[in-house]
């Protein structure tokens, strides 16, 4: 079986994903991953990655193409492949199809974490962390009791790097580029949404409901 999961920044993908790696052994394919591996290997490839992302420049497809076909055609790995941010776009997700073809493979699933922007606003702006005994709360859906000993109102702080407009900009573009990848493959029939808004241990209970019909 293979997956991809998409969902915006905040959604609990990262998360989410552990729990299917674990629970159906699969080997989590994240372009960032493969492209810190590289660089630490210092493979050739490696170092022409060193120095495109020392320039600030975006690695190209081509580039993410050919870390994903080491894996893709890697018979350790055949039909044992979540996705987690990949395909970003709707090359990467053609060049995808052709490469799973290609060593006869194909996507099984794709799983939709649905959260709405007013929620991923509440999850950073409602997070504070109790100064006394590190612990963290959100103030819209996990608060502090009031009978709790240590962490109360006035230990409580924000995290300064919880910016908000930058999880607007993520969302926005995470938005723009998925859409037609999503477009892509609701024409398969691969679309699966989940509501990405309730607590984790549900989250993954409807997903490991769609995966266990798939490994029947
Ligand atoms: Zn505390």
């Amino acid at each position: 079986m293979n997956i991809i999961i998409f969902g915006p920044p905040g959604a609990g993908k990262g998360t989410q994903s552990e729990f299917i790696v674990k629970k159906f052994n699969l080997f989590k394919l994240s372009t960032g991953d493969l492209l810190r591996e590289e660089i630490n290997k210092e493979t050739s490839l490696g170092l022409k990655i060193t120095s495109i992302v020392n320039s600030g420049s975006l690695v190209s497809d081509d580039i993410i193409n050919s870390l994903i076909e080491n894996i893709v055609s890697n018979q350790t790995y055949k039909n044992k492949i979540i996705f987690d941010g990949y395909p970003r776009n709707l090359p990467q997700a053609e060049n995808l199809n052709k490469l799973l073809l290609k060593y006869d493979q194909r996507i099984d699933i794709v799983i939709r974490l649905k959260v709405s922007l007013n929620v991923i606003k509440k999850r950073i702006t409602g997070r504070v962390i109790c100064s006394k005994c590190g612990k963290t709360f959100n103030e819209f859906f996990n608060p502090p009791k009031d009978n709790e000993k240590c962490c109360k109102k006035e230990f409580l702080q924000k995290r300064d790097d919880d910016n908000v407009d930058v999880a607007i900009k993520r969302f926005e573009t995470y938005e723009n580029s998925t859409e037609p990848v999503l477009d892509f493959y609701k024409k398969m029939n691969l679309v699966k949404d989940v509501n990405g808004e309730i607590d984790i241990e549900s989250i993954y209970s409807k997903i490991n409901d769609y995966l266990s019909v798939i490994e029947g």
